[in-house]
């Protein structure tokens, strides 16, 4: 597949994703039993996996998105803009952060201690992909769907330059 100057290759087919999407789902459906949580999904780039993932969600519960944008190109920028759009009263809630990747981690730690400051109850991550040799913040990533080489990916949501995000595989960059 090409997207303006460069080319990807297949990397996790629409069937690998799926059945990690309820496999994930299953594991957040028994351990949160009995209780309310709030979904946060981070935009853009988590918009397919939120919608894919909260469909087998069986609980009873809220979903939000929040939108913060780091990333410019291929490169995390490593400064972590505003985050937008958080309305809903998290104090003393069971919230969990739906990401579509977790690259070095910088965008998860400033998610992470802003929810913290304002006194949720408890916060988890579940993110669809992680860089695992990218990571430079130790953050615990309660549901990982795929850990991937540390090389950039799109499709299923996650974009380059803006396109590619309307794939239902994720393909990675052609070394
Ligand atoms: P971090 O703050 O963990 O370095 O980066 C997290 C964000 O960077 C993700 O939410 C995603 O938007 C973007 N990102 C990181 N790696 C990739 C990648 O391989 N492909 C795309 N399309 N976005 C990425």
């Amino acid at each position: 597949m090409k997207i303006k100057d460069k080319t990807f290759t297949p990397l996790l087919p629409a069937e690998e994703i799926a059945a990690k999407v309820n496999t994930l789902a299953r594991q957040i459906n028994k351990d949160y039993k009995g209780t309310k949580p709030l979904f946060i999904a981070i935009l853009n780039g988590s918009f397919i996996f939120a919608a894919d993932l909260l469909k087998e969600i069986d609980l009873e519960c809220e979903v939000s998105f929040v939108k913060l944008s780091s990333y410019s190109e291929m490169t995390s920028s490593g400064t972590v803009k505003e985050l937008i759009g958080i309305n809903e009263n998290i104090f003393n809630r069971d919230v969990i952060i739906i990401e579509d990747i977790v690259d070095t981690g910088n965008t998860m730690r400033v998610v992470l201690d802003e929810f913290r400051d304002r006194g949720v109850k408890s916060v988890e991550i579940v993110s669809l992909l992680v860089k695992p040799e990218a990571l430079v913040n130790s953050i615990d990533i309660k549901y990982v769907g795929f850990e991937i080489p540390n090389k950039f990916v799109v499709g299923y949501g996650l974009d380059y330059d803006g396109f590619g995000r309307n794939t239902k595989a994720i393909y990675q960059i052609k070394a």
